[in-house]
C-alpha cells in the first residue's frame, strides 16, 4: 500500500515545488520589468532591448494567466489597460489640493516676500523655482509602496477617481523602489508632450477626423476616457512636483523633489534653488525665452519657499498656499499683417482656411501661416485681409490668430466673404448641420480629394504599397493615368515610362508593389478604402464582426451600432459608403483585381457561429482566460462584446472580483449572469 502511494505523494510535492518556483519567478519578473520600465520612461535610459522586454513581459503574462490568484493591479502587465470606467466616482482628497496665486513682475514678487517677512520675521528665504507644467493636475496616493488611487483636482476638496486610466501612464510608477513613507500623496501634472500630440493629430487627420486643438485639453480629456486601453495608447506623461504626508520625512522642497526621484517618479531636472528674488527672476526670464525648447508645454514658473518648516508657519489662504507663487508667462504673441486667406481641400473634402501672414519671428521660429479653423472662427474674430493680427503660439506647430488690432484697421477694409465654391474644382460647397467645416461634395472629380484618397490607400498602415509615394500619386493623377485607387491595379510599366523622373527600375518596382498588395489582409483593405471615421482600430473591429465585405455591406444601422465602440456617427458613415453607386463599382473592380475582402481561412479556422446573435459583457477576473482572451473567444464564436450592460445585453459573464454595481444593473435589466464554467459550456454544446 505504502509503496504504491509514494509516487503520487512525490508527485504532489514535485508539483508544489514547481508552483512555488513559478510564483517566485512571476514576482521576480514583475520587479525586473518595473525596473526596465523606469529606466526607459522615467530615466530615458533603456536598460534592455524592446525585444527582450517584450519576451519577459510575455513570460510574465503566461505565469499570471496560470496563477490568477496572484493578480495584482500594479503588475507591469496591467499597463496596457482594459478596465472600463462608466462613471468616475467622486472621492475626497486626503489633503486638499490648493490653487496658486499669480504674479507677473518682480514688484509682485517683492510684495509677496514682504508679506512673508511680516509673518516669519525678516529672514533669508530660499526658493525652489520649478516649471509650471501645463496639463491636468493629479494627486496619486501610495500605500506600502503601491499605487492605491489617483484623483483629479476637481474642486480641490474632492475629485474624480481616475485610477484605472492613470495606471496605464508609463511614467507613473506602480510599485516604488527604495525607502518610501508608508502612505503619502504625490502631486503632479499629466501632460501630452508636443511630439506625441502631433503624432495623434496626424493619425486623426488620416482618419478624416478633426485634429485636437491643444495638448493640455487633450491630456485632461484623456483622463476621463472610459476605456483605459485607449488611454494606454496615448503618449501621456506624468511630471511630479510635490509630496504630501502626515509626517514630513525631509526638511526642504528641494529634498522632497530628490526624494520623489529616488522613489522612481519623473521629476524634471530643471528645478533650481534660488537664494533671492533676483535669481528667481533670472530663472523666469530664461524659461520664458526657452519654453518651446522643452518637449512639453509650460505656462510659467512656480516659486516655492524651500524650507518646509517655514512653509508650515506661513500656511494657506482660503485658496492657495502663502508660501508659493505662480509666475505666469505672457502667451508668446506678436502682431503681423494678414496678407491673404487661402483654402485647402482635404482627402474627405473638408475645407480649411489658412491665413498667409507677413513673415514674423515668434518664439524662435519664423511664422508665415496660421490656422483659421473654419468660417465661424473667421466670423467670430472678424479678421480681414490687410488687418494687423495678433498671432499666438501654443503647443501646436501651426500658430493661431487670436485677435485683430482694430486701431490699425484700414478704413477701406472689407469683411471676409467665405468662399462658396471649391477652390480646386468649383463645386458649390456644403455644410452639414452641427458641423463647423464646409465640404466640397465633388468627391469623385476634385483633384486634391482624389490624390488624398489614393495617398491614404497606399499609406503604410493601409495597403503599404512599396515604390509609390505621395508625389508620384499626384503626378499620376495629373497625368490622367489614375482617377481612383482601383486604377492603380491597371497600371503597366509602359504607361509609366513617359513620366518625368520615372526610370525603368522604379516603374517596375511600382507595378510589382501594386501587385504584391493584393495579399494585404481584409482589415487593412477596409481601412484603406478611406471610409470616413473608419480608422485602423474601427476597421479591425468591423472586419472581425462582419468577416466579409458582403456582410458589412448588407448590415443595417442597428447591427453596425451593435459592434463594440461603434456609435451612430461611424455606423451612419459606413452605411452611407455602401449606398453610393460609385463605391460599389470601385469595390467590384478591386475584388476583380484580387484584393482580400474577407477574413483569411486562417482567421476563420478557429471561428464558429455558436454565439451569433448574443451580446456579452465581461467583468471581473477569470481563472481560465485573461479578459482579452475571453473577449476574443466570444468574437471568434460569433458573439458581440460590449463594454456596458444595457437591455440589449444577452449575458453578463461574471468573474471573480466583479463590481457589485454591474451585478445590480444586470439583475435590474433581467440580463442572465453566467459564470466562467457556464460560458465554457456554451462553446462545447
Ligand atoms: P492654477 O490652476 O493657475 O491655480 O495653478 C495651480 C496648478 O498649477 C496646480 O493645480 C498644479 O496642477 C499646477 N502646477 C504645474 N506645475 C506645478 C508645480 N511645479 N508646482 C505646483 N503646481 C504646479
Ligand atoms: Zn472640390
Amino acid at each position: 500500500m505504502i509503496a504504491c502511494c509514494e509516487p503520487s505523494g512525490n508527485w504532489e510535492i514535485h508539483r508544489y515545488m514547481i508552483k512555488n518556483k513559478e510564483i517566485e519567478r512571476l514576482k521576480q519578473l514583475r520587479k525586473e520589468l518595473s525596473a526596465h520600465n523606469r529606466a526607459y520612461y522615467v530615466l530615458d535610459n533603456p536598460s534592455i532591448s524592446d525585444y527582450t522586454f517584450d519576451m519577459l513581459l510575455e513570460e510574465l503574462k503566461v505565469l499570471e494567466a496560470k496563477y490568477p490568484e496572484q493578480f495584482d493591479p500594479n503588475s507591469p502587465s496591467q499597463r496596457v489597460g482594459g478596465a472600463i470606467t462608466k462613471k468616475f466616482d467622486t472621492v475626497q482628497h486626503d489633503y486638499r489640493m490648493y490653487s496658486l496665486d499669480n504674479s507677473y513682475s518682480l514688484e509682485d514678487l517683492k510684495e509677496w516676500e514682504a508679506r512673508m517677512h511680516r509673518v516669519l520675521g525678516v529672514v533669508d528665504l530660499q526658493y525652489t523655482c520649478e516649471l509650471k507644467y501645463d496639463g491636468a493636475s493629479i494627486s496619486i496616493t501610495y500605500q506600502d509602496g503601491k499605487l492605491l488611487r489617483a484623483v483629479t483636482r476637481g474642486d480641490g476638496v474632492q475629485g474624480d477617481d481616475v485610477t484605472a486610466n492613470i495606471r496605464t501612464i508609463k511614467t507613473v510608477p506602480l510599485q516604488l523602489v527604495g525607502d518610501f513613507p508608508q502612505r503619502f500623496d504625490i502631486r503632479g501634472e499629466i501632460v501630452l508632450p508636443f511630439a506625441g500630440f502631433e503624432a495623434m493629430n496626424a493619425a486623426r487627420l488620416d482618419n478624416g477626423e478633426a485634429p485636437y486643438s491643444n495638448p493640455r485639453n487633450t491630456a485632461s480629456g484623456s483622463l476621463k476616457l472610459q476605456d483605459s486601453a485607449e488611454v494606454a495608447q496615448r503618449p501621456l506623461e506624468c511630471l511630479l512636483y510635490s509630496m504630501v504626508s502626515d509626517r514630513p520625512f525631509v526638511q526642504t522642497q528641494n529634498e522632497s523633489l530628490d526624494k520623489a526621484r529616488s522613489l522612481g517618479f519623473k521629476v524634471p531636472e530643471v528645478a533650481k534653488l534660488a537664494g533671492n528674488l533676483e535669481e528667481v527672476i533670472a530663472f523666469v526670464s530664461y524659461w520664458e525665452k526657452h519654453r518651446f525648447d522643452l518637449a512639453y508645454e509650460i505656462d510659467g514658473v512656480v516659486i516655492k519657499v524651500n524650507n518646509l518648516q517655514q512653509q508650515e508657519e506661513l500656511g494657506f489662504t482660503a485658496k492657495a498656499p502663502r508660501w508659493a507663487m505662480a509666475y505666469k508667462f505672457k502667451a508668446a504673441q506678436v502682431s503681423t499683417k494678414l496678407e491673404s486667406i487661402s483654402y485647402q481641400v482635404g482627402r474627405t473634402g473638408a475645407i480649411t482656411p489658412v491665413a498667409n501672414l507677413a513673415p514674423v519671428s515668434l518664439a524662435g521660429t519664423i511664422v508665415k501661416r496660421a490656422s483659421l479653423h473654419n468660417a465661424d472662427q473667421i466670423e467670430k474674430l472678424d479678421v480681414r485681409v490687410g488687418d494687423m493680427v495678433f498671432v499666438e503660439k501654443g503647443g501646436e506647430i501651426i500658430p493661431k490668430i487670436v485677435g485683430v488690432d482694430l486701431s490699425k484697421r484700414l478704413v477701406s477694409s472689407v469683411k471676409v466673404k467665405y468662399i462658396s465654391n471649391c477652390p480646386e474644382c468649383g463645386s458649390v460647397l456644403q455644410r452639414h448641420s452641427g458641423e463647423a467645416q464646409h465640404y466640397c461634395p465633388n468627391a469623385l472629380g476634385c483633384a486634391p480629394q482624389i490624390s488624398g484618397r489614393i495617398q491614404h490607400f497606399i499609406s503604410r498602415k493601409a495597403m503599404d504599397i512599396e515604390g509609390l509615394g505621395a508625389e508620384t500619386v499626384s503626378q499620376l493623377v495629373v497625368a490622367g493615368l489614375i482617377k481612383d485607387y482601383a486604377d492603380l491595379y491597371t497600371l503597366e510599366v509602359s504607361d509609366l515610362l513617359p513620366l518625368e523622373r520615372m526610370a525603368e527600375k522604379s516603374a517596375n518596382n511600382l507595378v510589382m508593389g501594386v501587385k504584391a498588395s493584393v495579399r494585404i489582409p481584409f482589415e487593412r483593405v477596409l481601412f484603406a478604402l478611406g471610409i470616413r471615421y473608419v480608422g485602423e482600430t474601427v476597421a479591425k473591429k468591423l472586419a472581425k464582426a462582419f468577416r466579409t465585405i458582403e456582410a458589412l455591406q448588407g448590415a443595417d444601422l442597428e447591427s453596425l451600432e451593435a459592434v463594440d465602440e461603434i456609435g451612430e456617427r461611424i455606423a451612419q458613415s459606413v452605411y452611407q459608403f455602401f449606398r453610393e453607386e460609385a463605391h460599389l463599382v470601385l469595390l467590384a473592380r478591386l475584388k476583380e483585381y484580387g484584393l482580400q475582402f474577407a477574413l483569411s481561412e486562417e482567421d476563420l479556422a478557429n471561428t464558429t457561429d455558436l454565439l451569433t446573435g448574443n451580446s456579452f459583457v465581461v467583468s471581473g477576473v477569470f481563472e481560465q482566460w485573461s479578459r482579452k482572451e475571453l473577449k476574443k473567444l466570444i468574437e471568434d464564436n460569433g458573439g458581440k462584446v460590449s463594454s456596458s450592460i444595457s437591455s440589449k445585453t444577452s449575458y453578463l459573464v461574471a468573474g471573480n472580483k466583479m463590481g457589485p454595481s454591474k451585478r445590480e444593473k444586470a439583475e435590474k435589466l433581467g440580463v442572465s449572469i453566467i459564470s466562467e464554467t457556464e460560458f465554457a459550456k456554451m462553446l462545447t454544446d
